[in-house]
C-alpha cells in the first residue's frame, strides 16, 4: 500500500470538452505547484488526480496545491489492494498514521464506484468496521449519526482510504477566462480584486501608478511585494509602472481641484485601455467598492466607465470593507497592504471631492487638457517588471 495525495476538481457543471480542458489545465497547474518535491507517480482515477510522494512532504505539498484554482478538495489517502483483506490491512495502517490517543467515534462510508466489486457495501461495511473495533476498540466507538471521524473508502480502479479533506479555493484554473489588467494600488482592495478574478480563471497582469518623487521607492517596493504575494496564486505577473505626476500636475493647473480624483481615474483607465490594445488584455480590473470613498459612487463609477470602451470589472463593488479584509488576510496580502506609504492619489487628494460628477462637466474640464498626448507621454516613460512567485 502507498500514500497518495488526492485532488478533486470543481465546476461539475462543465460538460464535455469544456470539462476536459478545465481538468487538463488544472492538473498541469497542480503538478507544476509541486515541482520542487519528488513525485513518484501520478495518474487519474475517476475524476480525481492521485499524486504519490513521500508521506512527510504531504503537509507542504498540500499548502502548495491549495493555491491552485479549480480545486475543491485535497486529501492524503492510502491506496490499498482492492480486496476485503487489502482494505482491512489498509484501515489499520491508516488509523495508526493518525496517532489517535483519545476516545473518538467513527463511521465508515464506502463508495463503490466500481459496481462490479464484491462484496457489496451492506456486507463489506461490518467487516471493515469490525477490523477497526478489533484493533483500536479501546479508543474507537461506532457512531453512524454524528461521528467525529468519517473514514471514506473509494473503490475505483484501486481502493483508497481517506478521512480529512482540506478545502481548496474552487474557481477555474488560470487562463480559462481570458486576460485582465489589474489596476494595482498599494491598498487593501485591489490585490483582493485581482485574486477574485484570478480565481475565476483570469490571467492577471498589474498596472501601478506612482507620483515619484511625491511617492517613495519604499512605497513602490510595497506594491511589488503585493504583486509577488498575488503571484503565488496567479503565477508570474507582468507589472507596468507609470508615473502619473505629469498628468496630475496638468489637471491641478487646468481643472477644478474637486475633480482631481475622478479625472485621474479616467486617465488611469485610458492608459489601461491603451496598454490593453498593445498587449491584448480583455478587461480592466479595479478594487472599487460602492460607497467606500468619494469617487466610488454610482455616478463616479459611471463617469469613469465613459473614459474607455473596454469593460472594467469590479469584483468588490458590493462587498463591505470587513469582508474584503477577511479575504486579504486569508490570501496573505493584508499585512503588506497596511504598511503606511503614501499612494499617488492621496498625494493629490482634494479637500472636497465631487461625489456626484456629471459626465458633461468632466468632459468639459478635460477639454482643457491634451488627453491623448498626456496618455502617450505617460506610457512612453513606463517601466515593466516581471514578478515571479517564490
Ligand atoms: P485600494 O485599497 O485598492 O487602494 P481604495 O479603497 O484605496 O482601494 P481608491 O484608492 O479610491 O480606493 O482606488 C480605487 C481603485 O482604483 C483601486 O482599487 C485600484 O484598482 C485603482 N487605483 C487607485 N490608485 C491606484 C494606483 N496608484 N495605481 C493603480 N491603480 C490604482
Ligand atoms: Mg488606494
Amino acid at each position: 500500500m502507498d500514500w497518495y495525495i488526492s485532488v478533486s476538481f470543481g465546476e461539475l457543471t462543465l460538460k464535455g470538452q469544456n470539462r476536459k480542458t478545465f481538468e487538463d489545465r488544472a492538473i498541469k497547474k497542480v503538478l507544476n505547484s509541486v515541482k520542487d518535491f519528488e513525485i513518484q507517480d501520478h495518474y487519474r482515477d475517476q475524476g480525481k488526480l492521485y499524486i504519490k510522494a513521500a508521506r512527510e512532504d504531504f503537509d507542504d505539498m498540500m499548502v502548495a496545491i491549495k493555491k491552485v484554482f479549480g480545486i475543491i478538495y485535497i486529501s492524503p489517502c492510502l491506496r490499498v489492494e482492492k480486496s476485503v483483506e487489502g482494505m482491512q490491512e489498509g484501515l489499520i495502517e491508516f488509523i495508526k498514521d493518525k496517532n489517535i490517543t483519545e476516545n473518538t467515534t467513527f463511521k465508515i462510508e464506502v463508495n463503490r464506484v466500481d459496481k462490479s466489486f464484491r462484496p457489496k457495501s451492506p456486507e463489506l461495511n461490518p467487516k471493515l468496521g469490525g477490523t477497526v473495533l478489533k484493533n483500536f476498540g479501546n479508543y474507537f466507538k461506532v457512531d453512524v449519526h454524528a461521528p467525529k471521524m468519517k473514514i471514506f473508502i473509494d473503490i475505483k480502479k484501486h481502493a483508497y482510504i481517506y478521512s480529512d479533506r482540506v478545502k481548496g479555493w474552487g474557481g477555474l484554473p488560470i487562463g480559462s477566462s481570458g486576460r485582465g489588467l489589474l489596476l494595482l494600488s498599494g491598498g487593501i482592495d485591489s490585490p483582493v480584486a485581482g485574486f477574485l478574478l484570478a480565481k475565476r480563471g483570469v490571467e492577471v497582469s498589474a498596472l501601478h501608478f506612482h507620483s515619484y518623487p511625491f511617492t517613495s521607492d519604499r512605497g513602490f517596493e510595497k506594491v511589488k511585494e503585493l504583486a509577488k504575494e498575488l503571484s503565488n496564486y496567479t503565477g508570474k505577473i507582468t507589472m507596468y509602472s507609470i508615473n502619473l505626476l505629469p498628468i496630475q500636475k496638468e489637471i491641478g493647473e487646468k481643472c477644478r481641484e474637486r475633480e482631481m480624483t475622478i479625472l485621474s481615474r479616467r486617465f488611469m483607465m485610458r492608459i489601461g485601455e491603451e496598454l490593453s490594445k498593445r498587449y491584448e488584455y480583455d478587461a480592466l480590473i479595479t478594487g472599487e467598492s460602492l460607497g467606500q470613498v468619494a469617487s466610488q459612487t454610482i455616478e463616479g463609477v459611471s463617469v469613469i466607465n465613459h473614459a474607455v470602451e473596454m469593460p472594467i470589472l469590479r469584483p468588490l463593488i458590493a462587498m463591505d470593507k470587513t469582508e474584503i479584509i477577511e479575504i486579504a488576510r486569508e490570501i496573505g496580502t493584508y499585512e503588506t497592504s497596511i504598511l503606511p506609504f503614501e499612494d499617488c492619489c492621496t498625494v493629490f487628494l482634494p479637500k472636497r471631492p465631487v461625489t456626484k460628477p456629471r459626465l458633461r462637466d468632466i468632459e468639459q474640464s478635460e477639454s482643457n487638457l491634451d488627453v491623448e498626448k498626456l496618455v502617450q507621454e505617460a506610457i512612453d516613460k513606463m517601466e515593466v517588471y516581471e514578478i515571479e512567485e517564490d
